[in-house]
């Protein structure tokens, strides 16, 4: 992410947690272990899975390879007409409903996630848009944001469109309803406010927006970012603090075993989470909502993994294997 997201919150190295030691010492603990020490690692997989995350294997499903190539996918048929003679399309003029899909039941059966990519492909076009100011309670700030790209030129926005896709995937084989707050069928946006609300009005479970960074090269690893405590206009998070912050707990701890990540070495002090109270999409939500930074698209090693299709797997998949240890387990 950009100007948004991507100047680091003033890291006083208490923020995380002082008044929350008891996370604080255990999520440093989590951490640290997946960065330095497989066989303990692998310890503390087997207690996630026995305390319930319930996704253990459990093979994701394969994307159609139009989700790979970021067209729509699935969405996309679900208007279509037979292909056949006109005749046969006539002789059905009220063309019987198609059922839906029984749901995958699972872990997630009865739940709903929102899942937010981040920024919009046609941003960088609609500049003026964009940067009209919205109210986020708190404050004023842009509508949204371009978000960053690698040296090469692969965009944050197709980084947080394909790892949705993925990660929907992965929720609704476990049962899940998932909502995106949008699928590349606009021109640009939606602003934070409309993020935020689509969450809200689903009634979300929980609410994940999907981001990479981009700050200088050497800076790596992922984190995740939760809500401050903030009081102000539509902003009031004293209901979502605590369960974002097991989400985000739950989706740090994962993200780093799929990927074999690090947290990142350029803030939140090792621990892969960050408290921030500047985000619209944090402080407008009701519902437990985080953020991750998958990675930094500007340094040469993690933009390798974050244009991997193969890694972005483990991404989504990680994300996943967090929701489903916050909700299900
Ligand atoms: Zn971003």
């Amino acid at each position: 992410m950009r100007k948004d997201d991507s100047a680091p919150p003033p890291e006083s190295g208490s923020s995380v947690s002082p008044d929350r030691p008891w996370f604080s010492r255990r999520s440093t603990l989590v951490v640290g272990v997946a960065a330095l020490a497989p066989a303990a690692l692998a310890g503390w997989v087997l207690t996630q899975v026995l305390a319930g995350s319930g996704s253990e294997g459990q093979q994701p499903r394969p994307l159609p390879a139009s989700h790979a190539a970021g067209s729509p996918g699935r969405d996309a048929k679900s208007g279509s007409t037979p292909s056949g003679s006109p005749t046969a399309a006539a002789s059905t003029p009220a063309a019987a409903p198609v059922p839906a899909p029984a749901p995958a039941q699972g872990p997630l059966s009865g739940k709903t996630v929102v899942v937010d990519p981040g920024h919009n492909t046609g941003n960088f076009k609609h500049t003026d848009e964009i940067d009209q100011q919205v109210d986020i309670g708190t404050g004023r700030k842009e509508c949204d944001t371009t978000g960053t790209t690698t040296n090469s030129g692969y965009m944050e926005a197709e980084f947080t469109y394909d790892v949705s896709l993925r990660l929907r995937a992965a929720l609704e084989a476990q049962g899940a309803k998932v909502v995106l707050t949008h699928q590349q069928d606009r021109a640009w946006g939606p602003c934070i406010t409309e993020r935020a609300r689509i969450g809200n009005e689903a009634n979300a479970d929980a609410v994940v927006s999907v981001h990479a960074d981009g700050v200088s090269a050497g800076s790596r690893g992922f984190h995740v970012i939760l809500p401050a405590k903030v009081k102000g206009g539509a902003a009031d998070t004293s209901k979502i603090v605590e369960p974002s912050r097991e989400l985000g707990e739950r989706i740090a701890g994962n993200f780093a075993r799929t990927t074999g990540s690090a947290p990142a070495n350029y803030l939140g002090s090792g621990t892969g989470l960050v408290v921030r109270d500047d985000l619209g999409g944090l402080n407008l939500s009701t519902r437990p909502k985080v953020f991750i930074e998958c990675g930094n698209m500007r340094d040469a090693k993690d933009a390798a993994q974050l244009t991997s299709p193969e890694w972005r797997q483990k991404a989504a998949q990680g994300i996943a294997d967090g929701i489903v240890g916050f909700l299900g387990g």
